[in-house]
């Protein structure tokens, strides 16, 4: 079994079935094809979750779906808005090849003689090196790393914000109003809640740790050289000043078999549980 776009269309027209109503577009890809953003909840806070934003780590969309089908049975604490698949274009390259990326398909098989490897957008740019936080510092690393255009992996793009995927997910943050982001990716079992640069929103760490008890999974440093800086996490700290966490779903090598998504759950259920807990009150705000 593989999780590819058409997989997330029938199940997101099962999920407005059951829910009552329709998923929204929050913006488009390279190639034309939505972005999904699922709306459920209430409550004070909002709280966004991404996944997919990787072409290989389509089993993080498998298992953000689940999750948003868990949420009709038990509604969330807060406000959700689920995004579970960030960048259908690279999904469809990592799972059926070059021909998926339209007037992009031969710089794909160019770049890329094996498409299976396949992370970025159809243009070749990784959109979790693509976000407007510390761009230009990550920009010169990957270019001391040999990374000078579009690629299947690592390369930020020509400007920060340049790619119609991180804009769209960009504007779904901001417009929700949220109080924190989790970013879904694989794999390592990690957690991820710092970007290193002293901007850590209070509240992070001890929420991180929650997340890392009820999960099993490490909380880890912020990764220095190329897996630093120019990503969603990194974006939504350091512009928006609001919690982020990055999660590396799963153990193995990418693409994790979809075998592993019921192991994946047992540690992402509880995790999902701890991000989403509203935020203690504090004594002055009772009424
Ligand atoms: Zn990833």
């Amino acid at each position: 079994m593989l999780y590819d776009f058409g997989v997330l269309q029938k199940e997101i027209t099962q999920w407005e079935k059951e829910a009552g109503h329709r998923a929204e577009s929050i913006g488009e890809s390279v190639c034309g094809r939505p972005l999904y953003g699922l709306w459920m909840g209430s409550g004070r806070e909002t709280a966004v979750i991404l996944a997919g934003f990787h072409g290989m780590e389509w089993i993080t969309s498998a298992v953000l779906m689940d999750y948003a089908r868990d949420c009709l049975r038990v509604p969330p604490p807060v406000r959700v808005l689920l995004v579970p698949m960030a960048n259908p274009d690279g999904v469809e390259i990592s799972l059926h090849g070059a021909q998926t990326a339209g007037a992009y398909a031969p710089q794909v098989r160019k770049i890329s003689p094996d498409p299976t490897r396949w992370q970025a957008n159809a243009r070749g740019v990784d959109l979790n090196h693509n976000f407007p936080a510390g761009w230009e510092t990550l920009r010169k690393m990957e270019i001391r790393a040999g990374i000078l255009g579009p690629s299947p992996t690592r390369y930020g793009g020509e400007w920060p914000g340049s790619e119609p995927e991180t804009q769209a997910v960009m504007r779904a943050i901001i417009d929700s109003g949220c109080h924190r982001v989790l970013a879904l990716h694989s794999q390592g079992e990690e957690i991820y809640d710092d970007v290193g640069v002293g901007m850590q929103p209070p509240g992070t760490r001890a929420r991180a740790q929650k997340m890392a008890k009820s999960s099993g999974y490490t909380l880890k440093p912020q990764p220095q050289g190329l897996a630093s800086l120019g990503g969603c996490k990194d974006w939504v700290q350091m512009a928006l000043h609001k919690q982020a966490f990055t999660v590396e779903m799963g153990k193995g090598q990418n693409p994790l078999p979809f075998q592993q998504k019921q192991d994946i759950e047992t540690h992402m259920v509880p995790l999902f549980a701890d991000f989403l807990q509203p935020e203690p009150v504090a004594p002055n705000e009772k009424l």
